[in-house]
């Protein structure tokens, strides 16, 4: 099946250059900003743990879509997002979710309409069965049109072909980066163009500064799911008892995280 038309995608990177999405290609056009002092990590009492559903969305005949990340990749990639949110003092109690991509008729339907705002077209994409799940929704797909976006309503989208532009001291991976990226926008952050800063648009970059941990850290408590280390603690309990495991692991894994920064 046919995907974007040339018209689509001048309009998709119209809607990029005022919204939240990441052309991989986009020039840093502000001046040079200096380095802001690294952010010291806070306490393991004082980290945030947060619901993180990493979806991993299938869609045969559809190579545009269809995501091929293994579990070992996912793993990789949500335990870097993970170490980049640390010194925020969030953490991720990770989910990873196999799901057939939902509706991708509308997909491209809404595509093939590509009014402003046509990356929300995504949306169509995403189960309804786990949409609403407390937390935050990082959809995986082959191709966008962007590294990623974040559509609003803790939803983002990664493509798996991420690609970006190396600053000094970045990450190592495109696509852990570009998901902790728009997993900030789903923590309320905008962006902020200096180049080593995890709210640059399409570097490498992960450093925060105060402001950004403040805000960050405001949005995550008030987001349904939150909890602190000694609620993540009681929550791995109780669900050791109910012998929910993956959830174990999951509370656990986050929990580990949260430990006492080097
Ligand atoms: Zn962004």
């Amino acid at each position: 099946m046919r995907v974007p038309t040339t018209i689509a995608l001048a309009a998709l990177l119209a809607t990029a250059a005022r919204g939240n999405a990441e052309p991989q290609t986009r020039p840093v056009t502000t001046a040079p900003v200096a380095t802001a002092p690294a952010v010291e990590p806070l306490p393991r009492a004082d980290v945030l743990i947060l619901p993180l559903h990493a979806h991993v969305l299938s869609a045969p005949g559809r190579p545009d879509i269809d995501c091929a990340l293994a579990d070992a990749d996912l793993a990789r990639v949500l335990g870097k997002v993970n170490r980049v949110w640390r010194p925020a003092g969030v953490q991720f109690a990770v989910t990873v979710r196999r799901e057939p991509a939902a509706d991708v008729a509308r997909f491209d339907r809404l595509w093939a309409a590509a009014g402003p705002g046509a990356l929300g077209a995504y949306r169509s994409l995403a189960p309804p069965a786990t949409r609403d799940l407390p937390g935050v929704h990082v959809y995986y797909v082959h191709d966008l049109p962007v590294n990623g976006v974040y559509l609003g309503t803790r939803v983002c989208f990664v493509k798996e072909t991420a690609a970006l532009r190396p600053v000094e001291g970045g990450i190592d991976e495109p696509v852990p980066r570009v998901t902790a990226h728009e997993v900030g926008h789903a923590l309320g952050l905008p962006h902020r163009q200096a180049r080593t800063n995890l709210m640059a648009s399409g570097t490498t970059g992960t450093a925060f500064n105060e402001a950004e941990v403040k805000a960050a850290r405001a949005r995550a408590k008030a987001t349904e799911g939150a909890m602190t280390v000694p609620e993540a603690e009681r929550a791995a309990d109780a669900a050791e008892k109910a012998g929910d495991a993956a959830r174990v692991a999951s509370l656990r894994e986050a929990l580990a995280g949260a430990g006492e920064p080097p």
